[in-house]
This record gives structure tokens, sequence and C-alpha cells, in this order.
């Protein structure tokens, strides 16, 4: 299972009990004293991410900006760690806005994005002097010009377009591509920029696209690059555009199993600059303000999700069944789109594999399946169990399905561990009902 280190945050380790070792906390010591599910985030590994990202496309690209897509995993903790890092930050919600807001998120640092702002968060985001608003579609443009004309107000946009590239991702993940909720059609783009550039309280900054997550090629997001500013081009000629800022979106991929490597940052940092830069200079443009949006790759290998086994259940010639005590609730990504993660036995890590196993949650779906087919050692109630590469869209989709207490976060790094989230409890699922 040693193997298996590369998929957990970097200088994770076995110490001489044969525990897993994270942040320099003994996992299974870790489990004892905060209980399971357990979701712990390694700290310098969020570091770490978030300066290799600045640094990667910084040291290519002077005029950037890094900002962290907060639907990946929010909590106020985080949110404080990446301002400290420099980070920007892409809210999809007013909830997430006002999370930041809470914790003194510079707000002109913000970029909102989502296909169907209600006029209410349009209003409140104008309120709070919001950096950038993300224009999705054209209602969203009428009522941010009427808005802005009615508060007396002006708002830096980009508007968001669709450039029709296929970012060979999980469907359910792909939002580039024509047919999407997201984002204007590219074929709509010089209707939408001109709209907005008639809008007296709208300025319009640039461009944005965000094509999917998960993208493992740096294709689509270079053809993406290549459509916009294209398009960026005719609308300078015809209209006297100018792009002053550019934004690439998210989507970089993590690597969740052995068998699928991610790309490193310096290769997406690589292809992006310089297909902008390129692009810019055949266009002659100045180079403008690039701005890139990941999620998933800044907070993905930093968490790890602890469970204990419960019920191993042995169908004869065909399947054990381990039991965890958690599952789609804390976890729906396996169910919801078939990912895929792997795990250790972190009070086994120095045991051989001797049995392949099916890691199934508590919950009532039979799609409740955590892991399917993992070779593991011989696992028996009581064993902990940790999953790699569980710091994205778990926490942040969680449920409390079967009335479930969402699991408690902590922070680990220097041998300490600190809670950033305590365990629910009752009050905390019925606290909205009434009677
Ligand atoms: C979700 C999202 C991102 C981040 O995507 P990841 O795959 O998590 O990197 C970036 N930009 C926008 C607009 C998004 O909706």
């Amino acid at each position: 299972m040693i193997s298996r280190l590369p998929l957990f945050p970097p200088a994770s380790d076995v110490n001489d009990r044969g525990h897993l070792v994270i942040g320099g906390c003994d996992v299974v010591d870790l489990a004892a004293e905060f209980g399971t599910p357990l979701y712990l985030f390694d700290e310098a590994s969020l570091r770490d991410k978030c300066r290799e990202f600045k640094d990667e496309f910084g040291s290519r690209y002077v005029d950037m900006t890094v900002v962290y897509s907060c639907k990946a995993f929010i909590n106020k903790a985080l949110l404080l760690l990446t301002n400290e890092e420099g980070l920007g930050l892409d809210v999809v919600s007013g909830g997430e806005l006002a999370i930041a807001r809470s914790v003194d998120f510079p707000m002109d640092k913000i970029y909102f994005a989502g296909n169907n702002k209600s006029g209410e968060e349009l209003r409140q985001s104008l309120e709070w002097g919001l950096g950038r608003l993300v224009v999705d579609n054209f209602h969203e443009l009428k009522m941010l010009g009427e808005l802005t004309k009615e508060m007396g107000c002006t708002q830096d946009i980009l508007l968001r377009l669709t450039p029709g590239v296929d970012p060979h991702t999980h469907r359910y993940i792909a939002t580039g591509v024509v047919d999407s909720k997201f984002g204007i059609p590219l074929s709509q783009g010089e209707k939408a920029m001109v709209a907005a550039m008639s809008m007296p309280g709208v300025n319009l900054l640039g461009l944005h696209f965000h094509i999917g997550s998960q993208i493992a090629e740096v294709e689509p997001y270079q053809e993406s690059i290549r459509r916009l500013l294209g398009l960026a081009a005719e609308m300078k000629q015809k209209h006297g555009f100018e792009l002053r800022e550019f934004d690439v979106g998210g989507g970089f991929a993590v690597q969740y199993t052995l068998d699928a490597p991610a790309p490193p940052v310096s290769f997406y940092a690589e292809a992006v600059t310089s297909c902008v830069i390129t692009e810019c200079r055949e266009h002659r443009f100045e180079l403008p303000h690039l701005v890139i949006e990941p999620g998933r790759s800044v907070v993905a290998r930093a968490g790890v999700a602890v469970y204990t086994a419960g019920v191993i259940k042995d169908i004869p010639n065909v399947r054990r069944y381990v039991s965890v005590d958690g599952g789609m609730a804390d976890n729906i990504r396996p169910a919801l789109y078939q990912a895929r993660h792997e795990a250790v036995v972190a009070n086994k890590m120095t045991e051989p594999e001797a049995d392949t196993v099916t890691i199934a949650g508590k919950f009532c779906e039979p799609g409740d399946v955590l892991i399917r087919d993992i070779g593991l050692p011989a696992v028996v109630a009581n064993d902990i169990i940790a999953v790699a590469g569980c710091g994205a869209y778990c926490l942040t989709e969680a449920t409390n399905y079967n009335a479930s207490f969402k699991p408690p976060i902590i922070m680990v790094g220097e041998g300490k561990a600190r809670l950033i989230r305590r365990r629910e409890a009752l009050e905390d699922l019925t606290r909205c009902d009434v009677v």
C-alpha cells in the first residue's frame, strides 16, 4: 500500500507502528481523537499548491492572478489561508460570497460566476463592491444594466462565452460544449459584447471561459483561447473593443488513482501562457491581465477522508464488501459520476495486499459504493480506512442523507491537528424544523 502514498498529500509517510502519517500526525491517532468519519487537510500541501500555481503561471506571464474556485471546498479557515497566500476567489452563489465576506475576504478580489444569479445576488454584489461579475447570459446582462442604472454605480464584468470545445472529461463535468447551460455561445458573443459596451453602468473588461473539470489535456484550453481571442480581434476591428482581461477558468486535472496520472501545473502553465502570448502577438494585442480559476487542483490531494471499517460481508465467489461509517453523504462523487479513488488501511500500512474488496458506504442506496475492487491487506472491523484525493467536491456536495452528521474537518501540519469544523450534532439536523 506504500505505493499509494503519492496519491496522499506530499510528505505523507509511514511510522514505525506501520501507521499512515499525514502532516506529521498519526492518522490512526487522529481517528481516535476526533472520531470517524473525519476529513483532514494537510496545510503545507494546500499552501504549496497555491504557491505552485502562482509561481508556474506568474513566472511565464507577469500580469496574472490566481483565483481559487471555492465550490471545490469552502471553509472559513481555508478562505483565510487562500487570502494569506494572495489568491483571489471565484464564487458561484450569494452564499459563497457571504461566507467570504464574513471572513473579510477582500471583495475586490472576488469573481462571481454562475448561470442563474438572482436579482438579489446581483444587488448584493453591487452593494458589496464585488471585483468582477462574470456575466453568463443575456438575461443577467439586462438585469445588471437596469440595477447599475437604478443604483447609480458601475460594475467591472467579464462575459462568459462557451467556446464549443470538448474537454474530453465526464459529460457531467463538461461545461464548455455548445450544448451547455453555462455561458453565451460564441456565435452570440458579438451581440452580447455590443450590448454590454452600450450599458453605462457596465464596464466590459474582457472575456471568460471555463470548459469543465478534471481536464487532462491542454489542447481544449488552447483551442478555446484561439477561438475567444479570434472573436476579440474581430470585435476590436468592428467595435473598438479592448481586451484588458482574459480569464481561462479552471478544470486542471488531479491524479486520483495510480493508473491515471495527471499533468503537473507547469504543463498547463506553459501551454496556456504560450498560447495566449502567441495569439495576442498574432492579433497585435497588448497582453491582457490573465486569470486562472483552479478549484479541484488546489485542494483535492490535500484532503483525506478517514473512516472506520465495520461489517465485512462475503458473498462466496462474488464479492467481499467492507462497509465503512461514511459514504455517499460525505462523498457523492463515485455515485454521481463514477469518480474513482484509492484507499489504504491506515493501521496496516506495511502489511501486504491480501484481498480484493469493495468499500461500501453505510447509506441506503445500492449506489453508495466508494471504491470497487481494490486490493488491501485483510480488513477486519475497526480498521481505519483512509481514502486519498478527497479534498475537492466531497464536503461541498455532502448531504445529511439518512440524518447523518456531516463530518468534522481538521487541518494538520507539523505534527499538530486543529479542528476547523466540528462534527454536526442532532440540533444541527433539526434546527430548521418547525412543529
Ligand atoms: C467550478 C469552476 C471552476 C473550478 O473548476 P475546477 O475543476 O474545480 O478547477 C472555475 N471556474 C468556474 C467558473 C467554475 O464554475
